[in-house]
């Protein structure tokens, strides 16, 4: 069995509560000596949600799943503080509010971003926000609209849920007989899902295609009066009775963390957060400028995988190249995609899952683990 030494690591703070903070406690448990860390989660909310189903909400779907995280930390052996980390200092501490501060040997920062309106007069869809996109599923079923533009902002950080809101949207379209309702997809990206090039990026246009939906890539779309949105570089004018909108993502901002203008915290190739030894930070908090669940856990694996090598230098891990895996939602069945992301990485587009479990964000201890556990009931549910 593995001894702990005065250079090991004892204490981790995991910083959110999260996608990547409990792929981060679930790797480190499952690590070996693992089990003899004493680890602590500091997190303001009591509820892991799993965001990636919203986008099945307005069309009355299943709601976000959310997970009791107190439950999840108990059954993992870890302290859930009940906080927003505000900082963190020099001398190893994560600081909380009115001062209470958590000692570290090891901290993991892995506080996700804020959302914020990116495009004003559009119905934005993020967090817990689908209502406006619901009430334009009802205008469309009670054949008031001509045309919808879906836009997606600079800084989204993750483009896909915009494709399936767009693609639902057309689904829905034809089952009321509204198939004459002009779809726009607007999206600064090179072409559909620009990041899955070639055979993924492909496919995907086929299905937009297929599904009568305009795409407009390269573009941005800066106004939106309630009437045209205007589009850049060009000053193209496009019609929209209604217009859903992804937001744009911020950073964290914490005190005493290193991080860019708008406020994520920088990193170096391993995660590790440059001057300040011991601490790493993952997932949508950081500049990795794809801000997806699943790159999350990988990031979150790898830091994992460092921490319980220690002792002392939290030697990194030869991690593999990030594959990002995604399911998109269509209405009906889901095209499933990956990518290699190193350079001239190939991409693939498959209507079989290619991992195990088949979830939104495939990862490799969460995913497993949330299979067996009973999401919380929708509070109306009750
Ligand atoms: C609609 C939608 C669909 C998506 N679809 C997919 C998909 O299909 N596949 C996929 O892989 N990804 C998808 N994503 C992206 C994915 O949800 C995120 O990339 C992922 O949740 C990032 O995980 P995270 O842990 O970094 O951040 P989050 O999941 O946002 O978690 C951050 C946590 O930190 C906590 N926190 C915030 N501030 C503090 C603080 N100061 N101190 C302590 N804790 C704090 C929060 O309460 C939260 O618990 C989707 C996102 C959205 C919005």
């Amino acid at each position: 069995m593995l001894q702990l030494t005065s250079t090991q690591p004892r204490r981790v703070v995991i910083a959110g509560g999260g996608v990547a903070a409990v792929e981060t406690l679930l790797a480190l448990r499952a690590a070996p000596g693992g089990h003899l860390l004493e680890i602590a989660v500091i997190a303001p909310g009591s509820e892991l949600v799993y965001r990636p189903l919203a986008v099945a909400e307005p069309f009355g779907r299943p709601l976000t799943r959310r997970y009791d995280l107190r439950a999840i930390c108990a059954d993992l052996g870890a302290t859930l503080v009940p906080e927003a980390l505000t900082g963190v200092a020099a001398d190893r501490r994560a600081l909380g509010g009115d001062g209470a501060s958590l000692p570290y040997d090891a901290l993991v920062l892995a506080t996700g971003a804020r959302s914020e309106v990116a495009l004003p007069h559009a119905a934005t869809f993020g967090d817990a926000e689908s209502d406006g996109v619901q009430w334009i599923v009802r205008e469309l079923e009670e054949g008031l609209l001509r045309t919808i533009a879906f836009v997606v902002p600079p800084g989204a950080g993750w483009p896909l849920p915009l494709y399936e809101l767009a693609l639902q949207m057309s689904r829905r379209a034809w089952a009321v007989g509204a198939s004459d309702v002009r779809l726009t997809l607007v999206t600064p990206e090179e072409g559909p899902l620009a990041v899955f090039r070639g055979t993924g990026s492909r496919a995907v246009g086929r299905l937009l295609a297929g599904a009568g939906i305009e795409l407009i890539s390269g573009s941005y779309g800066r106004d939106y009066d309630g009437e045209e949105v205007v589009l850049t570089p060009g000053d193209r004018r496009l019609q929209a009775d209604r217009v859903v909108a992804l937001p744009r993502l911020r950073g964290p901002a914490l005190a005493g963390v290193p991080c860019d203008a708008d406020g994520f915290i920088r990193i170096d190739e391993h995660s590790r957060v440059p001057g300040l030894p011991g601490v790493w930070a993952v997932g949508d908090a950081t500049t990795s400028p794809i801000k997806q669940g699943g790159l999350a856990t990988q990031q979150a694996d790898a830091v994992a995988a460092a921490i319980a090598r220690g002792p002392g230098s939290f030697r990194p891990v030869d991690a593999a190249p990030p594959t990002l895996r995604a399911m998109l939602m269509t209405g009906a069945d889901p095209l499933y995609l990956t990518a290699t992301l190193a350079s001239g990485g190939a991409s693939s587009a498959s209507r079989d899952c290619p991992w195990w479990p088949p979830h939104k964000i495939a990862a490799r201890h969460l995913a497993p683990y949330l299979a067996d556990r009973s999401p919380l009931m929708p509070a109306h549910q009750h």
